[in-house]
Protein backbone atom coordinates (compact mmCIF):
# COMPACT_ATOMS: atom_id res chain seq x y z
CA UNK A 1 0.00 0.00 0.00
CA UNK A 2 1.24 3.59 -1.07
CA UNK A 3 1.86 5.77 1.80
CA UNK A 4 0.20 9.25 1.46
CA UNK A 5 2.80 11.95 2.63
CA UNK A 6 1.28 14.73 3.61
CA UNK A 7 1.61 17.98 5.33
CA UNK A 8 0.86 17.25 8.62
CA UNK A 9 -0.80 20.39 10.68
CA UNK A 10 -1.03 19.46 14.04
CA UNK A 11 -3.23 22.10 16.02
CA UNK A 12 -3.66 22.73 19.69
CA UNK A 13 -7.33 22.13 20.23
CA UNK A 14 -8.25 22.56 23.72
CA UNK A 15 -10.69 20.70 26.03
CA UNK A 16 -11.89 21.62 29.02
CA UNK A 17 -13.70 19.14 31.00
CA UNK A 18 -15.88 19.61 33.65
CA UNK A 19 -16.79 17.41 36.76
CA UNK A 20 -19.58 17.68 39.13
CA UNK A 21 -18.63 20.12 41.79
CA UNK A 22 -15.64 19.90 40.74
CA UNK A 23 -13.39 20.93 37.17
CA UNK A 24 -11.19 19.45 35.52
CA UNK A 25 -8.85 20.50 32.23
CA UNK A 26 -7.26 18.45 29.73
CA UNK A 27 -6.01 20.01 26.16
CA UNK A 28 -5.94 17.91 23.42
CA UNK A 29 -3.42 17.96 20.44
CA UNK A 30 -5.22 17.73 16.76
CA UNK A 31 -3.62 14.65 15.10
CA UNK A 32 -3.81 14.47 11.88
CA UNK A 33 -5.03 15.14 8.01
CA UNK A 34 -4.62 13.66 5.32
CA UNK A 35 -3.30 15.13 2.30
CA UNK A 36 -4.21 14.47 -0.84
CA UNK A 37 -1.36 15.88 -2.92
CA UNK A 38 0.26 12.33 -3.62
CA UNK A 39 -3.03 10.47 -4.65
CA UNK A 40 -4.57 10.61 -8.22
CA UNK A 41 -5.62 13.77 -9.05
CA UNK A 42 -9.72 13.70 -8.42
CA UNK A 43 -12.29 14.67 -10.46
CA UNK A 44 -13.52 18.33 -10.70
CA UNK A 45 -17.43 18.67 -10.30
CA UNK A 46 -18.99 20.76 -13.29
CA UNK A 47 -20.00 24.10 -12.67
CA UNK A 48 -18.56 24.72 -9.16
CA UNK A 49 -21.33 24.85 -6.49
CA UNK A 50 -18.93 23.97 -4.09
CA UNK A 51 -20.08 27.37 -1.90
CA UNK A 52 -18.68 26.75 1.54
CA UNK A 53 -22.00 26.30 4.00
CA UNK A 54 -20.33 25.50 7.30
CA UNK A 55 -20.57 28.88 9.73
CA UNK A 56 -17.95 29.35 11.68
CA UNK A 57 -19.86 28.99 15.89
CA UNK A 58 -19.14 32.51 17.49
CA UNK A 59 -16.60 30.78 19.76
CA UNK A 60 -15.04 28.13 17.59
CA UNK A 61 -12.37 30.71 16.27
CA UNK A 62 -11.42 30.96 19.99
CA UNK A 63 -11.48 27.50 20.85
CA UNK A 64 -9.75 26.26 17.84
CA UNK A 65 -6.78 28.34 18.48
CA UNK A 66 -3.63 27.15 20.16
CA UNK A 67 -3.07 27.85 23.86
CA UNK A 68 -1.52 31.89 24.15
CA UNK A 69 0.57 31.55 26.78
CA UNK A 70 1.05 34.75 28.90
CA UNK A 71 -2.74 35.33 28.68
CA UNK A 72 -4.39 36.66 31.75
CA UNK A 73 -7.01 34.80 33.68
CA UNK A 74 -10.23 35.27 34.50
CA UNK A 75 -10.99 36.17 37.91
CA UNK A 76 -12.02 32.94 40.21
CA UNK A 77 -15.83 32.27 40.34
CA UNK A 78 -17.23 30.18 43.36
CA UNK A 79 -16.14 27.34 41.98
CA UNK A 80 -12.63 28.33 42.08
CA UNK A 81 -12.90 29.11 45.51
CA UNK A 82 -14.49 26.43 47.05
CA UNK A 83 -12.74 23.67 45.80
CA UNK A 84 -9.54 25.42 45.08
CA UNK A 85 -7.48 22.39 46.36
CA UNK A 86 -9.35 20.01 44.54
CA UNK A 87 -8.97 21.83 41.28
CA UNK A 88 -5.33 21.89 41.93
CA UNK A 89 -5.09 18.13 42.51
CA UNK A 90 -6.73 17.58 39.23
CA UNK A 91 -4.40 19.86 37.42
CA UNK A 92 -1.53 19.03 38.85
CA UNK A 93 1.45 17.60 36.88
CA UNK A 94 1.47 13.71 37.94
CA UNK A 95 4.93 12.57 40.25
CA UNK A 96 7.49 11.17 37.92
CA UNK A 97 7.08 7.59 38.93
CA UNK A 98 3.58 7.21 38.59
CA UNK A 99 3.62 8.24 35.15
CA UNK A 100 6.53 6.33 34.03
CA UNK A 101 4.65 3.21 35.43
CA UNK A 102 1.75 5.05 33.51
CA UNK A 103 2.94 4.58 30.17
CA UNK A 104 5.39 1.48 30.55
CA UNK A 105 1.90 0.37 31.19
CA UNK A 106 -0.15 2.12 28.42
CA UNK A 107 3.14 0.79 26.06
CA UNK A 108 2.73 -2.87 27.18
CA UNK A 109 -0.93 -3.30 27.11
CA UNK A 110 -0.86 -1.79 23.77
CA UNK A 111 2.31 -3.64 22.21
CA UNK A 112 4.08 -0.89 21.32
CA UNK A 113 7.44 -2.06 22.17
CA UNK A 114 9.17 -0.14 19.40
CA UNK A 115 8.64 3.13 21.40
CA UNK A 116 9.59 3.98 25.37
CA UNK A 117 8.21 7.24 26.76
CA UNK A 118 11.27 9.20 28.72
CA UNK A 119 11.42 12.19 30.88
CA UNK A 120 13.93 14.75 30.85
CA UNK A 121 13.91 17.97 33.13
CA UNK A 122 14.85 19.62 30.00
CA UNK A 123 12.11 18.74 27.80
CA UNK A 124 9.53 17.39 30.11
CA UNK A 125 7.85 13.92 28.42
CA UNK A 126 9.34 12.30 25.01
CA UNK A 127 8.62 9.62 22.93
CA UNK A 128 12.14 7.52 22.15
CA UNK A 129 13.07 4.68 20.18
CA UNK A 130 12.98 0.82 21.63
CA UNK A 131 14.37 -0.44 18.30
CA UNK A 132 15.54 0.52 14.45
CA UNK A 133 12.86 2.12 12.42
CA UNK A 134 13.65 2.22 8.14
CA UNK A 135 11.36 4.74 6.19
CA UNK A 136 8.43 4.96 6.03
CA UNK A 137 7.89 2.44 9.18
CA UNK A 138 5.19 2.28 11.27
CA UNK A 139 6.39 3.81 15.03
CA UNK A 140 2.77 3.66 16.34
CA UNK A 141 -1.09 3.35 15.95
CA UNK A 142 -2.70 5.52 18.82
CA UNK A 143 -5.79 5.13 19.83
CA UNK A 144 -8.11 7.86 21.14
CA UNK A 145 -8.35 8.26 24.44
CA UNK A 146 -12.10 10.61 24.44
CA UNK A 147 -12.76 12.40 20.85
CA UNK A 148 -15.73 13.86 18.89
CA UNK A 149 -16.78 14.24 15.52
CA UNK A 150 -17.27 18.02 15.28
CA UNK A 151 -20.65 18.59 15.06
CA UNK A 152 -21.21 19.95 11.40
CA UNK A 153 -18.90 17.71 10.06
CA UNK A 154 -21.76 15.32 11.23
CA UNK A 155 -23.64 16.28 8.19
CA UNK A 156 -21.02 16.08 5.67
CA UNK A 157 -19.78 12.25 7.28
CA UNK A 158 -21.54 9.68 8.34
CA UNK A 159 -18.52 8.07 10.83
CA UNK A 160 -19.12 5.20 13.84
CA UNK A 161 -19.59 7.42 17.08
CA UNK A 162 -16.68 5.29 18.74
CA UNK A 163 -13.98 4.69 16.18
CA UNK A 164 -14.84 7.30 13.39
CA UNK A 165 -14.62 4.74 10.80
CA UNK A 166 -17.20 5.54 7.45
CA UNK A 167 -20.22 3.20 8.28
CA UNK A 168 -22.66 2.48 5.76
CA UNK A 169 -22.22 2.57 2.28
CA UNK A 170 -21.07 4.61 -0.52
CA UNK A 171 -24.78 5.51 -2.02
CA UNK A 172 -25.58 6.06 2.03
CA UNK A 173 -23.06 8.41 2.08
CA UNK A 174 -23.77 10.58 -0.23
CA UNK A 175 -27.33 10.08 -0.05
CA UNK A 176 -27.38 11.52 2.83
CA UNK A 177 -25.49 14.47 2.35
CA UNK A 178 -27.12 15.70 -0.77
CA UNK A 179 -30.46 15.29 1.07
CA UNK A 180 -28.94 17.44 4.19
CA UNK A 181 -27.80 20.03 1.78
CA UNK A 182 -31.14 20.15 0.03
CA UNK A 183 -32.58 20.30 3.35
CA UNK A 184 -31.80 23.71 3.92
CA UNK A 185 -29.08 26.28 5.31
CA UNK A 186 -26.53 24.57 7.19
CA UNK A 187 -27.56 26.05 10.36
CA UNK A 188 -31.02 25.18 10.21
CA UNK A 189 -29.51 22.21 8.71
CA UNK A 190 -27.88 21.27 12.29
CA UNK A 191 -30.77 22.13 14.67
CA UNK A 192 -32.98 19.86 12.64
CA UNK A 193 -30.41 17.13 12.92
CA UNK A 194 -30.05 17.06 16.45
CA UNK A 195 -33.61 16.37 16.40
CA UNK A 196 -33.90 14.09 13.32
CA UNK A 197 -31.04 12.40 12.65
CA UNK A 198 -32.81 9.17 12.83
CA UNK A 199 -35.53 10.98 10.14
CA UNK A 200 -32.83 11.00 7.38
CA UNK A 201 -33.72 7.17 5.93
CA UNK A 202 -37.63 7.31 6.61
CA UNK A 203 -38.37 11.20 5.81
CA UNK A 204 -35.85 11.63 2.97
CA UNK A 205 -38.64 11.66 0.28
CA UNK A 206 -41.34 12.96 2.18
CA UNK A 207 -39.64 15.97 4.04
CA UNK A 208 -41.17 19.36 2.79
CA UNK A 209 -38.30 20.86 3.59
CA UNK A 210 -36.88 23.98 1.24
CA UNK A 211 -34.70 23.30 -1.26
CA UNK A 212 -32.13 25.77 -1.24
CA UNK A 213 -28.86 24.49 -2.38
CA UNK A 214 -27.66 23.35 -5.76
CA UNK A 215 -28.84 20.01 -5.58
CA UNK A 216 -30.90 18.86 -8.54
CA UNK A 217 -31.72 15.56 -7.95
CA UNK A 218 -35.00 14.80 -6.70
CA UNK A 219 -35.76 13.49 -3.12
CA UNK A 220 -36.87 10.31 -4.55
CA UNK A 221 -33.57 9.60 -6.17
CA UNK A 222 -31.97 10.47 -2.61
CA UNK A 223 -34.26 8.33 -0.13
CA UNK A 224 -33.30 5.34 -2.40
CA UNK A 225 -29.17 6.23 -2.40
CA UNK A 226 -30.09 6.26 1.63
CA UNK A 227 -32.12 2.98 1.78
CA UNK A 228 -30.07 1.04 -0.23
CA UNK A 229 -32.79 0.63 -3.44
CA UNK A 230 -30.30 2.31 -5.86
CA UNK A 231 -26.61 1.53 -6.22
CA UNK A 232 -24.07 3.47 -7.74
CA UNK A 233 -21.53 1.12 -10.32
CA UNK A 234 -18.20 0.09 -8.38
CA UNK A 235 -19.34 1.09 -5.24
CA UNK A 236 -18.89 -3.24 -4.67
CA UNK A 237 -14.66 -2.41 -4.54
CA UNK A 238 -15.51 0.22 -1.58
CA UNK A 239 -17.92 -1.74 0.56
CA UNK A 240 -17.93 -0.09 4.15
CA UNK A 241 -19.28 -1.89 7.65
CA UNK A 242 -22.99 -1.68 8.17
CA UNK A 243 -24.45 0.68 10.43
CA UNK A 244 -25.09 -0.49 14.08
CA UNK A 245 -27.79 1.56 16.24
CA UNK A 246 -27.23 2.07 19.72
CA UNK A 247 -29.29 0.64 21.31
CA UNK A 248 -30.94 3.57 23.26
CA UNK A 249 -31.08 6.65 20.95
CA UNK A 250 -30.59 7.38 17.02
CA UNK A 251 -28.32 9.74 17.55
CA UNK A 252 -25.02 7.73 17.58
CA UNK A 253 -24.42 5.13 14.46
CA UNK A 254 -21.64 2.52 14.70
CA UNK A 255 -19.30 0.65 13.01
CA UNK A 256 -19.75 -2.50 14.92
CA UNK A 257 -21.48 -4.24 17.85
CA UNK A 258 -18.11 -4.00 19.63
CA UNK A 259 -17.44 -0.66 19.11
CA UNK A 260 -21.50 0.13 20.13
CA UNK A 261 -20.72 -1.97 23.31
CA UNK A 262 -17.22 0.13 24.07
CA UNK A 263 -18.76 3.63 23.74
CA UNK A 264 -21.63 2.51 25.55
CA UNK A 265 -19.60 1.20 28.22
CA UNK A 266 -16.85 4.15 28.26
CA UNK A 267 -19.08 7.08 27.76
CA UNK A 268 -22.21 7.07 25.93
CA UNK A 269 -24.51 5.43 28.82
CA UNK A 270 -24.43 8.55 30.51
CA UNK A 271 -24.95 10.74 27.39
CA UNK A 272 -27.55 8.54 25.62
CA UNK A 273 -30.88 10.44 24.52
CA UNK A 274 -32.81 7.35 23.90
CA UNK A 275 -35.51 5.84 25.41
CA UNK A 276 -33.00 3.97 27.76
CA UNK A 277 -32.38 7.32 29.51
CA UNK A 278 -34.92 9.03 32.33
CA UNK A 279 -37.33 11.57 30.08
CA UNK A 280 -35.97 14.34 32.73
CA UNK A 281 -32.40 13.01 31.97
CA UNK A 282 -33.27 12.52 28.63
CA UNK A 283 -34.44 16.22 28.55
CA UNK A 284 -31.47 18.05 29.54
CA UNK A 285 -28.99 16.26 28.11
CA UNK A 286 -30.65 17.42 25.08
CA UNK A 287 -30.38 21.18 26.52
CA UNK A 288 -26.49 20.24 27.18
CA UNK A 289 -25.93 19.29 23.58
CA UNK A 290 -28.10 22.24 22.20
CA UNK A 291 -25.70 24.33 24.11
CA UNK A 292 -22.86 23.30 22.97
CA UNK A 293 -24.26 23.03 19.10
CA UNK A 294 -25.27 26.14 19.40
CA UNK A 295 -21.67 27.83 21.14
CA UNK A 296 -18.87 25.52 21.04
CA UNK A 297 -18.85 22.07 20.43
CA UNK A 298 -15.26 21.39 22.39
CA UNK A 299 -18.10 21.07 25.37
CA UNK A 300 -18.97 17.79 24.19
CA UNK A 301 -15.32 16.55 23.94
CA UNK A 302 -15.29 17.12 27.49
CA UNK A 303 -18.67 16.08 28.28
CA UNK A 304 -16.79 12.57 27.11
CA UNK A 305 -14.20 13.25 29.12
CA UNK A 306 -16.40 13.30 32.20
CA UNK A 307 -18.18 10.88 31.62
CA UNK A 308 -15.19 8.34 30.57
CA UNK A 309 -13.98 9.30 33.47
CA UNK A 310 -17.49 8.93 35.89
CA UNK A 311 -18.05 5.68 34.70
CA UNK A 312 -13.96 4.51 35.13
CA UNK A 313 -14.90 6.16 39.10
CA UNK A 314 -18.40 3.96 39.05
CA UNK A 315 -16.22 0.68 38.04
CA UNK A 316 -13.56 1.38 40.63
CA UNK A 317 -15.95 1.71 43.40
CA UNK A 318 -18.04 -2.02 42.97
CA UNK A 319 -14.01 -3.41 43.60
CA UNK A 320 -14.02 -4.52 47.45
CA UNK A 321 -10.87 -2.66 48.21
CA UNK A 322 -12.62 0.73 47.84
CA UNK A 323 -15.91 0.20 49.83
CA UNK A 324 -15.02 2.78 52.30
CA UNK A 325 -17.21 5.67 51.76
CA UNK A 326 -15.41 8.60 53.49
CA UNK A 327 -14.89 11.91 51.26
CA UNK A 328 -11.27 11.53 51.50
CA UNK A 329 -11.16 8.21 49.87
CA UNK A 330 -13.90 8.96 47.62
CA UNK A 331 -11.59 11.66 45.94
CA UNK A 332 -8.47 9.57 45.91
CA UNK A 333 -10.73 7.26 43.82
CA UNK A 334 -11.87 9.35 41.70
CA UNK A 335 -8.34 10.64 41.20
CA UNK A 336 -7.32 6.69 40.08
CA UNK A 337 -10.74 7.40 37.46
CA UNK A 338 -9.26 10.66 36.16
CA UNK A 339 -5.58 9.47 35.70
CA UNK A 340 -5.25 8.50 31.97
CA UNK A 341 -6.59 11.84 31.06
CA UNK A 342 -4.33 13.25 33.75
CA UNK A 343 -1.42 12.42 32.01
CA UNK A 344 -2.19 15.16 29.05
CA UNK A 345 -0.90 18.97 29.50
CA UNK A 346 -3.96 20.45 31.70
CA UNK A 347 -5.18 23.73 31.95
CA UNK A 348 -8.05 26.16 32.07
CA UNK A 349 -9.72 26.54 28.74
CA UNK A 350 -10.73 30.10 29.01
CA UNK A 351 -6.92 31.36 30.57
CA UNK A 352 -5.07 29.23 26.96
CA UNK A 353 -7.18 29.91 24.43
CA UNK A 354 -5.29 32.39 21.77
CA UNK A 355 -6.63 35.34 21.77
CA UNK A 356 -9.08 35.77 18.34
CA UNK A 357 -7.31 37.98 16.16
CA UNK A 358 -10.26 40.55 16.56
CA UNK A 359 -10.68 40.85 19.69
CA UNK A 360 -8.46 43.85 21.26
CA UNK A 361 -5.77 43.02 23.69
CA UNK A 362 -7.61 45.68 26.05
CA UNK A 363 -10.57 43.31 26.09
CA UNK A 364 -8.81 40.07 26.59
CA UNK A 365 -10.04 39.92 30.64
CA UNK A 366 -14.10 40.63 29.24
CA UNK A 367 -13.01 37.71 26.60
CA UNK A 368 -11.94 35.37 28.83
CA UNK A 369 -14.67 35.95 31.24
CA UNK A 370 -17.10 35.52 28.62
CA UNK A 371 -15.70 32.30 27.38
CA UNK A 372 -15.79 31.48 30.92
CA UNK A 373 -19.06 31.89 31.22
CA UNK A 374 -19.16 29.89 28.33
CA UNK A 375 -17.97 26.75 29.82
CA UNK A 376 -19.61 27.44 33.23
CA UNK A 377 -23.35 27.37 31.93
CA UNK A 378 -22.42 24.26 29.31
CA UNK A 379 -21.11 22.35 32.76
CA UNK A 380 -24.48 23.34 34.57
CA UNK A 381 -26.58 21.95 31.63
CA UNK A 382 -24.35 18.93 31.71
CA UNK A 383 -24.76 18.20 35.86
CA UNK A 384 -28.24 18.34 35.33
CA UNK A 385 -28.11 15.81 32.52
CA UNK A 386 -25.94 13.23 34.12
CA UNK A 387 -25.42 14.81 38.08
CA UNK A 388 -28.89 13.50 39.04
CA UNK A 389 -28.02 10.31 40.54
CA UNK A 390 -8.09 15.36 24.44
CA UNK A 391 -7.13 16.63 15.48
CA UNK A 392 -9.41 13.82 14.24
CA UNK A 393 -9.49 13.17 10.50
CA UNK A 394 -10.42 9.64 8.68
CA UNK A 395 -10.42 10.75 4.87
CA UNK A 396 -13.85 9.87 3.08
CA UNK A 397 -14.24 6.72 0.71
CA UNK A 398 -16.04 8.72 -1.30
CA UNK A 399 -13.38 10.43 -2.79
CA UNK A 400 -11.72 7.17 -3.08
CA UNK A 401 -14.48 6.28 -4.80
CA UNK A 402 -14.75 9.06 -7.03
CA UNK A 403 -11.31 8.56 -8.10
CA UNK A 404 -11.46 5.16 -9.08
CA UNK A 405 -14.29 6.18 -12.03
CA UNK A 406 -12.06 8.94 -12.92
CA UNK A 407 -9.26 6.20 -13.55
CA UNK A 408 -11.10 3.67 -15.31
CA UNK A 409 -10.52 2.81 -18.81
CA UNK A 410 -12.22 5.42 -21.29
CA UNK A 411 -15.40 3.41 -22.25
CA UNK A 412 -15.93 2.14 -18.75
CA UNK A 413 -15.53 5.57 -17.32
CA UNK A 414 -17.94 7.13 -20.19
CA UNK A 415 -20.67 4.29 -18.95
CA UNK A 416 -19.76 4.88 -15.14
CA UNK A 417 -20.10 8.43 -15.48
CA UNK A 418 -23.79 8.74 -16.67
CA UNK A 419 -24.63 7.65 -13.59
CA UNK A 420 -22.26 9.32 -10.84
CA UNK A 421 -21.57 12.28 -13.24
CA UNK A 422 -24.94 14.25 -11.71
CA UNK A 423 -24.07 13.38 -8.12
CA UNK A 424 -20.37 14.55 -8.52
CA UNK A 425 -22.07 17.47 -9.30
CA UNK A 426 -24.84 18.06 -6.90
CA UNK A 427 -22.22 17.57 -4.07
CA UNK A 428 -19.82 19.90 -5.51
CA UNK A 429 -16.24 21.22 -4.53
CA UNK A 430 -16.52 19.37 -1.13
CA UNK A 431 -17.54 16.48 -2.25
CA UNK A 432 -14.63 14.87 -0.20
CA UNK A 433 -14.85 16.10 3.09
CA UNK A 434 -12.79 14.19 5.98
CA UNK A 435 -14.19 13.35 9.26
CA UNK A 436 -13.15 15.66 11.50
CA UNK A 437 -12.89 16.23 15.00
CA UNK A 438 -11.00 16.95 18.39
CA UNK A 439 -9.49 14.06 20.50
CA UNK A 440 -6.96 13.23 22.87
CA UNK A 441 -3.86 10.84 21.91
CA UNK A 442 -2.21 9.61 25.20
CA UNK A 443 0.83 8.43 23.44
CA UNK A 444 1.06 10.98 20.41
CA UNK A 445 0.78 13.45 22.34
CA UNK A 446 3.83 12.74 24.34
CA UNK A 447 5.66 13.39 21.40
CA UNK A 448 8.18 16.61 21.03
CA UNK A 449 8.27 18.87 18.30
CA UNK A 450 11.32 19.56 15.66
CA UNK A 451 11.35 21.89 12.86
CA UNK A 452 13.09 18.64 11.34
CA UNK A 453 11.08 16.06 12.72
CA UNK A 454 12.26 12.20 11.72
CA UNK A 455 8.37 11.08 12.41
CA UNK A 456 5.09 12.59 10.92
CA UNK A 457 1.43 11.98 11.50
CA UNK A 458 -0.09 9.96 8.51
CA UNK A 459 -3.17 8.38 7.08
CA UNK A 460 -2.19 5.37 5.01
CA UNK A 461 -4.76 4.31 2.51
CA UNK A 462 -5.36 1.44 5.31
CA UNK A 463 -6.19 3.81 7.67
CA UNK A 464 -9.49 3.92 8.20
CA UNK A 465 -10.33 5.31 11.46
CA UNK A 466 -9.70 7.83 14.21
CA UNK A 467 -6.08 6.30 15.50
CA UNK A 468 -3.48 8.44 15.16
CA UNK A 469 -0.39 6.75 12.80
CA UNK A 470 2.69 8.04 13.57
CA UNK A 471 5.37 6.80 10.33
CA UNK A 472 9.07 7.22 10.57
CA UNK A 473 10.26 10.04 7.80
CA UNK A 474 13.87 8.71 7.46
CA UNK A 475 16.08 6.09 9.44
CA UNK A 476 16.05 5.90 12.97
CA UNK A 477 18.30 4.43 15.60
CA UNK A 478 17.28 2.64 18.49
CA UNK A 479 17.55 5.63 21.59
CA UNK A 480 16.70 8.19 19.68
CA UNK A 481 13.71 10.81 20.17
CA UNK A 482 10.76 10.46 17.91
CA UNK A 483 9.72 13.77 17.14
CA UNK A 484 7.24 15.45 14.55
CA UNK A 485 6.20 18.80 13.73
CA UNK A 486 3.37 20.50 15.62
CA UNK A 487 2.93 22.85 12.84
CA UNK A 488 3.64 23.38 8.59
CA UNK A 489 7.41 23.71 9.06
CA UNK A 490 7.87 24.71 5.47
CA UNK A 491 7.71 28.46 6.24
CA UNK A 492 10.22 30.92 7.88
CA UNK A 493 12.22 31.04 10.91
CA UNK A 494 10.20 33.43 12.45
CA UNK A 495 7.00 32.61 11.30
CA UNK A 496 7.65 28.75 12.66
CA UNK A 497 8.19 31.01 16.33
CA UNK A 498 5.01 32.45 16.18
CA UNK A 499 2.89 29.36 15.61
CA UNK A 500 4.65 27.32 18.18
CA UNK A 501 4.41 30.82 21.12
CA UNK A 502 0.64 29.28 20.99
CA UNK A 503 2.38 25.84 22.53
CA UNK A 504 4.09 27.71 25.04
CA UNK A 505 8.26 27.38 23.66
CA UNK A 506 10.33 28.73 21.74
CA UNK A 507 11.93 25.99 19.44
CA UNK A 508 15.90 25.45 19.61
CA UNK A 509 15.78 22.22 17.08
CA UNK A 510 18.45 22.25 15.18
CA UNK A 511 17.25 23.77 12.09
CA UNK A 512 16.06 26.39 14.48
CA UNK A 513 19.67 26.63 15.72
CA UNK A 514 20.99 27.28 12.67
CA UNK A 515 18.40 29.51 11.44
CA UNK A 516 17.99 31.96 14.36
CA UNK A 517 19.09 35.52 13.27
CA UNK A 518 22.21 37.04 15.37
ZN1 LIG B 1 -16.23 1.61 15.07
ZN1 LIG C 1 -27.47 6.49 22.39
ZN1 LIG D 1 12.65 24.32 15.40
Amino acid sequence: MAVSVFNTRRRTSLVSAFMARTRMFISTPLPQVRDKVSRTKPPKPHGGGGERRRKKQPQEAAARAGGGMGGSSASPCDLDREFAPQIAQLLATPPLQPAQEYYNGLIQSRKHDGIRVNFSSKHGKGVCANKEFAEGDLILKDQILVGAQHSLNKIDCAVCSYCFRFIGSIEFQIGRRLYWQSVGSSSDCTNRRHCHESDVGSSASSSGATKENSSTLPEEVLGSLITGDMSLPFTDHFSLPQVVPCRGCEEERYCSQSCADSDWETYHSLLCTGSKTEPSQRSALQKFIEHANGSNDIFLVAAKAITFTLLRYKKLKTQPEFQNNTDESNFSLLMEAWKPLSMGYKKRWWDSVALPEDVDSCDEDTFRQQIRDLALTSLQLLKDAIFDSDGLVVASPVEDYFIHIDDLPDDEKEEAEKVTRPFLDALGEDYAAPCEGTAFFPLQSCMNHSCCPNAKAYKRDEDTDGNAVIIALEPIKKDDEITISYIDEDVSYEERQAELADYGFICTCPRCQEEKPN
